[in-house]
């Protein structure tokens, strides 16, 4: 889900938090996560930081992220994963423990490809083939 946060903070001032998190799903999920992520950071204030309060919170549509799911039952030969998006399809390799994310399979390194689409591609896809 694609979200965003209008906080305040204690000296009055407003701003913006935006976040896309592919693991919400729903906007009772999402208000969960703000109100756990505001209460964390109120309790965990260094120095100079101001606490926050929610005002509101905004959701607009599905995230734009890709959700991997490991395809390799073992490690590849090489050190990688092989993973697929489970929303759109596209595939890509995940290196040792994947701090530096999923590297894209050489037919899925265009623009296009950067953020998930979800559910359209599968279906041109299942078009084409049928
Ligand atoms: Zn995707």
């Amino acid at each position: 889900m694609q979200f965003k946060i209008k906080v305040k903070n204690s000296d009055g001032t407003i701003h913006w938090e935006k976040y896309d998190k592919p693991e919400l799903h729903t906007e009772a999920q999402v208000q969960q996560w703000a109100v756990d992520t505001i209460r964390r950071f109120n309790a965990d204030l260094r120095p100079g930081e101001l606490r926050r309060e929610i005002i509101r919170v905004w959701t607009f549509g599905d995230s734009q992220e890709h959700t991997w799911d490991k395809l390799s039952l073992v490690t590849e030969p090489g050190g990688f994963d092989r993973m697929q998006c489970r929303k759109c399809g596209i595939t890509g390799k995940r290196y040792g423990l994947g701090q530096s994310g999923v590297q894209l399979d050489k037919e899925f390194q265009k623009k296009r490809y950067i953020k998930c689409i979800g559910h359209l591609w599968k279906h041109l896809v299942m078009r084409v083939s049928a």
